[in-house]
C-alpha cells in the first residue's frame, strides 16, 4: 500500500511539538506493515538547508497565486516530497510564527497551498504515482479533503488525524474566494465554520475517516469541555472516529545507547542514572543531594498546567525536592518560574528555549517528570519518561490516562504501577500527587520497581503502526 502523508512539521527536519515526532516516526514503523509512505512537508529554510540533492518532480505555475515546485529526496529513511514555494515558506521565524512571535499573516494561504499541493499529488500530478490513501495531520492540512471532495473525480480515501483540537485554523469569510473551492463549498457541511472558514472543521467533514492520538482523547473531544466547538461535527462522525496512541522512536530514545546522556544504562543498571542526575544538576546549577529531582520538558502554557505547577514549587522545595525546567512559552509563566528560581537558588532552575539534547539528559537524570496538563491528546514526554526510568507524574487526561498506570495500592501490589496520576487538574490534586511521589521515592525498592516496570512498557510504534495499517486497509477496502 502506498500512502501520501501531509504534515506541517516532520522530525528531524522541523519540529515545534509532538506532531513532528509522529510524522517523522510513523512512516518508518509502517514499513514493517507493508505500507510505503511519502511525506509532503513545506520547504521552510530549515528543511531546504537540511536536504541537499533533492530533485524536482513537479512545478505549479499558480498555487494559490504563487509559483511552487515539488522536490523529492530520501532523508533519514523518509521518502520526502518538499513543497518549495519561497514566497510562502522561505522566511524568518518558525513554521507558524514570525520573529516577533505573531502568526504569519498569510498562514491561511500558506497552508491552503500545502493542502492544495497535497490534493493535486493525491490526484496523480506526479508522473506514475498515485497514493492508495492520504493521511493528513492537524488543521494545516484540513482543506485537503475538501479539495478532494470537490475535485469531481474519483479520489483516494483520506484519514484526518487530530493531534490537538485546540488549534483549528479559523479565518474570516473574506479568504474563501481565494481558496479555489466552488461556491457551494461554503456551507455547513463544507468549510463554513461559525460564519468564517474552518480548516480543521473542513477536514473533519470531508475526510473519509478521523483519528486522534489516544482512545481517551477520542472520547473526550466528543464533549463540549474538550471538543472546543467541534464536538457537534465530531458527534456526527463518531462512527468514523478512532483513537490510536502515539509511539516513540525507540532508536532515538534508548537509554542503553543514547549519545546525548552522560552515562548509558538499562533496567538492571539503574544506579548509573546517578551520573546523569549529577550532570542535570550541574547543567542547571542545582545543589547535589539525595532528594528527588523533578523535571519539566514542555511548552509553558495553560494547556500544560504550568500555572498549577508554579503554585506548588515552594512545597516541592519545602519537602526537599529540586526542580529543573526546560521550556518556553507564555511570558507570564516563564516569569513565574524565573521568580521561583530566584526564591530558591540551587533548588529550582529554568532554561528557557528549546534544547533537544538537554531534554534527553533530563529524562536520563531526573527522578520524575511532571506533566499536569489540563488536556493532553497523547503526550510524548511521559513515554520518554517511562523508557528512561524517569517516573511520570501526570494529570489523568487524554493519552496520559492511556499510557501511565497510577501507583495505587492495587497496582503497586501487582507490580504494574509505572507512575503517579491525579485528577482533576487542580493545584490541590497536583500537590497531593507530589506528596504521594515523595512518599514513593522514600521507598527505594518500590521506586525502582516502578522505574523498571515503566522501562518494560512497550512505548514503541510497533503496536500502533499495526493499528494504523489495519485502519488504512479497512478504509481502502471500503472504497472499492
Ligand atoms: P505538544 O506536542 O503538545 O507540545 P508532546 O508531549 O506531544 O506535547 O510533545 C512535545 C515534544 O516536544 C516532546 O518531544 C518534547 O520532548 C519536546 N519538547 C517540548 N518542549 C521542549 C523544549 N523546551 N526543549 C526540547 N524539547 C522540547
Amino acid at each position: 500500500m502506498s500512502v501520501l502523508s501531509v504534515a506541517s512539521e516532520v522530525y528531524p527536519l522541523i519540529k515545534t511539538g509532538g506532531l513532528a515526532d509522529v510524522a517523522g516516526a510513523l512512516p518508518l514503523a509502517l514499513k514493517e506493515h507493508g505500507v510505503r509512505t511519502r511525506t509532503l512537508v513545506p520547504g521552510y529554510p530549515a528543511v531546504m538547508a537540511a536536504v541537499k540533492h533533492a530533485t524536482r518532480c513537479h512545478a505549479f505555475d499558480d498555487l494559490l497565486g504563487h509559483p511552487a515546485t515539488i522536490l523529492q529526496v530520501e532523508h533519514h529513511g523518509l521518502d520526502l516530497l518538499i513543497l518549495d514555494a519561497p514566497s510562502l515558506f522561505d522566511r524568518a521565524g518558525g513554521p507558524y510564527v514570525g520573529p516577533d512571535g505573531r502568526d504569519h499573516p498569510d498562514n491561511w494561504r500558506r497552508f491552503a497551498a500545502l493542502s492544495r499541493a497535497g490534493a493535486e499529488i493525491a490526484l496523480g500530478v506526479l508522473d506514475g504515482w498515485r497514493p492508495d490513501l492520504v493521511h493528513l495531520h492537524d488543521w494545516q492540512t484540513g482543506l485537503l479533503p475538501a479539495y478532494l471532495r470537490y475535485a469531481g473525480r474519483p479520489v483516494p480515501p483520506s484519514l484526518m488525524t487530530i493531534h490537538n483540537i485546540a488549534f483549528q485554523g479559523q479565518y474570516g469569510v473574506d479568504i474563501f474566494p481565494h481558496l479555489g473551492l466552488p461556491p457551494d463549498a461554503y456551507a455547513i457541511d463544507g468549510v463554513e465554520y461559525y460564519g468564517g472558514v474552518g480548516y480543521l472543521k473542513a477536514g473533519l467533514r470531508a475526510a473519509t475517516a478521523i483519528s486522534t492520538v489516544s482512545p481517551t482523547y477520542a472520547e473526550e473531544i466528543l464533549t463540549p469541555e474538550f471538543g472546543m466547538g467541534l464536538e457537534g461535527v465530531l458527534a456526527a462522525r463518531a462512527g468514523d472516529l478512532h483513537g490510536i496512541v502515539n509511539g516513540i522512536d525507540t532508536r532515538v530514545w534508548n537509554p542503553e545507547h543514547d549519545p546525548l546522556i552522560a552515562a548509558t544504562y538499562g533496567p538492571s543498571k539503574l544506579k548509573r542514572r546517578r551520573e546523569n542526575k549529577h550532570a542535570v544538576a550541574e547543567r542547571f546549577g542545582l545543589k547535589h543531594d539525595d532528594g528527588p529531582l523533578f523535571c519539566v520538558v514542555s511548552r509553558l502554557t495553560w494547556q500544560k498546567g504550568m500555572d498549577l505547577l508554579a503554585d506548588v514549587i515552594d512545597e516541592i522545595v519545602a519537602q526537599g525536592g529540586r526542580l529543573a525546567v526546560l521550556g518556553a512559552g507564555d511570558a507570564g509563566l516563564e516569569n513565574a518560574f524565573h521568580a521561583a528560581a530566584a526564591r530558591h537558588p540551587g533548588r529550582v532552575s529554568i532554561h528557557t528555549g528549546y534544547d533537544e539534547p538537554l531534554s534527553h539528559l533530563m529524562q536520563a537524570g531526573s527522578d520524575a517528570i511532571l506533566i499536569p496538563s489540563r488536556f493532553e491528546p497523547c503526550g510524548l514526554t511521559q513515554l520518554y519518561g517511562l523508557r528512561y526510568g524517569c517516573v511520570p507524574v501526570v494529570a489523568r487526561t487524554g493519552g496520559l490516562n492511556d499510557t501511565v498506570i497510577d501507583a495505587s495500592p492495587a497496582a503497586l501490589a501487582a507490580r504494574a504501577a509505572t507512575g503517579v496520576s491525579f485528577s482533576p487538574a487542580t493545584t490541590h490534586a497536583l500537590q497531593r500527587a507530589v506528596n504521594r511521589t515523595f512518599r514513593l521515592y522514600r521507598e527505594p525498592k518500590t521506586w525502582a520497581e516502578m522505574q523498571k516496570q515503566g522501562m518494560k512498557t512497550d512505548v514503541s510504534w510497533d503496536k500502533s503502526a499495526g493499528l494504523y495499517a489495519q485502519l488504512y486497509k479497512n478504509m481502502t477496502m471500503k472504497g472499492r
